[in-house]
């Protein structure tokens, strides 16, 4: 028997969708084939859920319906009009019989691939992929992208603020705001989604989806409990209480107009701080911060390498 050769549509970029086939995920995602890992028998990881399968398990709906159509079109069809030609031959030996085979052609079933929102190329692997939501399972190699996605925020703050300084005085301070404010819930994103992946790994893993990074030394306090990870390790005192005090910063940018209050006077340990004056802000410190950031990023995504998924 003849094989059957099958070309599934692509995106305008040449992205193939794929879908989960754990039932409780049946995520939706696409991938470029010829990019990322190279071989035979290579396994495809969700991007979402983790889970891990033979290639031949992640068709999407689309494609089955395709591959029926197809299937009925160059094999069903052509047996049954066959048998339908060889019954209308037999027919025309019996006189005052008439029959009349009608010839059946199933059209090709066709789509085209969904939308997705966010369009990845993975580091570890060069893998392109297109998911929903930000974070993601590389599809190939299984790497998850936080720290990819982290790293990526943090150089659109560091762009932000190359623009701060030919500004007006204004336009500049709203941009280092807008940057100190970026960096944090950059963080916040990234932390909050490397402790879910990897909630199993926890002695509490409710808890542990639930950390807060905004508050980094909270954060740092719930990672030694639940995770036994000391975040702070990897950088010197100072540098330490540095981080600390610029998301303290944050604080009344988000709900004081920039304006010193007793609490932030409490909790930042600002020497230039005065209760009723704004919070003073450099361009330097945030690009420190987001320097610092990168390290705790690295620092935490490489302790649960290897880990995380299903
Ligand atoms: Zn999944
Ligand atoms: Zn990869």
């Amino acid at each position: 028997m003849s094989t059957i050769k099958l070309r599934f549509p692509t995106d305008d970029k040449g992205l193939v969708g794929r879908e989960c086939p754990n039932n409780d995920c049946t995520g939706l995602f696409k991938i470029k084939f010829g990019t990322g890992l190279e071989g035979t028998d290579l396994l495809c990881t969700c991007p979402y859920c983790g889970h891990k399968a033979s290639q031949d398990e992640f068709w999407t709906h689309d494609q089955l319906k395709l591959m029926r159509s197809e299937i009925k079109r160059q094999v069903v069809d052509p047996a049954i009009n066959q048998m339908s030609q060889r019954l209308e031959r037999s027919f025309r030996h019996h006189r005052g019989v008439t029959y009349k085979a009608n010839r059946i052609g199933t059209s090709l079933f066709r789509y085209s691939e969904t939308d997705l929102e966010t369009d990845v190329t993975c580091d570890s692997c060069t893998l392109r992929y297109a998911i929903y939501g930000v974070f993601a399972f590389c599809p190939d190699c299984g790497r998850h992208n936080s720290q990819q996605i982290l790293n990526k925020n943090l150089d659109v703050v560091e762009r932000m603020l190359a623009m701060a300084n030919d500004a007006d005085a204004d336009v500049a301070e709203k941009i280092k705001e807008d940057a100190l404010e970026n960096v944090v819930s950059a963080f916040d994103g990234f932390g909050r989604e490397v402790c879910r992946v990897n909630a199993n790994a926890a002695s509490e893993p409710a808890e542990a989806k639930e950390i807060s990074f905004q508050n980094v030394a909270g954060a740092e306090r719930g990672l030694r409990r639940l995770f036994g990870f000391d975040l702070a390790s990897c950088l010197q005192a100072d540098a330490w209480q540095f981080v600390k005090r610029s998301f303290q910063k944050r604080h009344p940018f988000a709900h004081k107009m920039g304006v010193v209050d007793d609490k932030y006077v409490a909790k930042a340990d600002d020497p230039h701080a005065v209760v009723g004056r704004k919070v003073v802000v450099t361009v330097d410190e945030i690009l420190k911060l987001a320097g610092l950031v990168r390290l705790l990023g690295q620092s935490l995504h490489s302790h649960f390498s290897g880990g995380g998924g299903e």
